[in-house]
């Protein structure tokens, strides 16, 4: 898969992508990833990127000439339109759910907004979607557009030591993930439950499913309402007094 960052800071995104996991696996060649600058493609001779907005109002906005023509750009070098996706606060906010269809699709384009936020006729002709990390406001797409480059990027197979681990995290099937425990076996007088060293996998199993239902049940009711439970589970839910929370 190749993932484009459009940014007028591409050494920010660069510093955090060329390490650790998401580093090593495009050392490795398993994603390819460009942060290309924005501001290259300006044609304005003191490289502006930016004006006012029309209307008056603080701030300016990001001009649609240097984005279009570096989005351009990236379409002729990879052949083909690249699914454009501008992180926006006004967007759908990521979900896991979300995070996986990218991961399907060969190709996707990130573009980071600054300042007040870019013109409106970019999004209108250029722009396949717009994704929001949160209800809340950033300075920059850069951070969201990590987040959704580091995301999906490791729901492509090889990026992750363990291809596997990704199914067993929180929201991949719509639950939140199990506590977990290494050593010591005590810490602070707290120990750690019996049946994680007894070697019955089966029983293992079952308890951190458990643990998993009751996890979601306190910390993210709605998120259990949604969930597919088996027969097993609402009992389980039911018996712990959950039962208001089971659709
Ligand atoms: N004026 C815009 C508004 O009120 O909707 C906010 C602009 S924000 C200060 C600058 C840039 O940060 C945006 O263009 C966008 O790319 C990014 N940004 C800020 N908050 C974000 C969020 N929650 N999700 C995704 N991108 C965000």
């Amino acid at each position: 898969m190749k993932i484009n960052i459009m940014t007028l800071f591409p050494e920010m995104c660069e510093s955090v992508l060329s390490e650790s996991i998401i580093g090593r696996a495009r050392e490795k060649g398993f994603i390819e990833i460009n942060c290309i600058n924005i501001r290259d493609y300006s044609t304005d001779k003191h490289n502006r990127v930016d004006d006012s907005p029309y209307g008056g109002g603080m701030g300016m906005l990001m001009q649609t000439q240097p984005i279009s023509d570096c989005y351009d750009a990236i379409c002729e070098k990879s052949g083909k339109k690249s699914h454009l996706i501008y992180l926006s606060p006004c967007g759908e906010v990521l979900t896991q759910k979300k995070v996986k269809e990218l991961a399907l699709l060969d190709e996707i384009t990130l573009l980071c907004g600054h300042y007040e936020g870019i013109d409106q006729r970019v999004i209108d002709s250029i722009v396949d979607e717009q994704i929001s990390v949160g209800d809340y406001v950033l300075t920059g797409g850069e951070i969201p557009a990590l987040i959704v480059a580091d995301s999906v990027a490791r729901m492509i197979p090889g990026v992750l030591p363990n291809d596997e681990a990704k199914e067993l995290e929180s929201h991949y099937d719509g639950l939140l993930e199990y506590p977990q425990y290494t050593r010591p076996y005590e810490w602070k007088g707290e120990k750690v439950p019996d049946v994680l060293l007894s070697g019955h996998h089966e029983n293992i199993g079952k308890w951190r499913r458990e643990q998993s239902l009751l996890m979601t049940a306190k910390l993210r009711p709605d998120m259990l309402k949604k969930a597919e439970l088996s027969k097993e589970d609402r009992k389980f839910l039911t018996d712990n007094g959950f039962e208001n929370l089971i659709k």
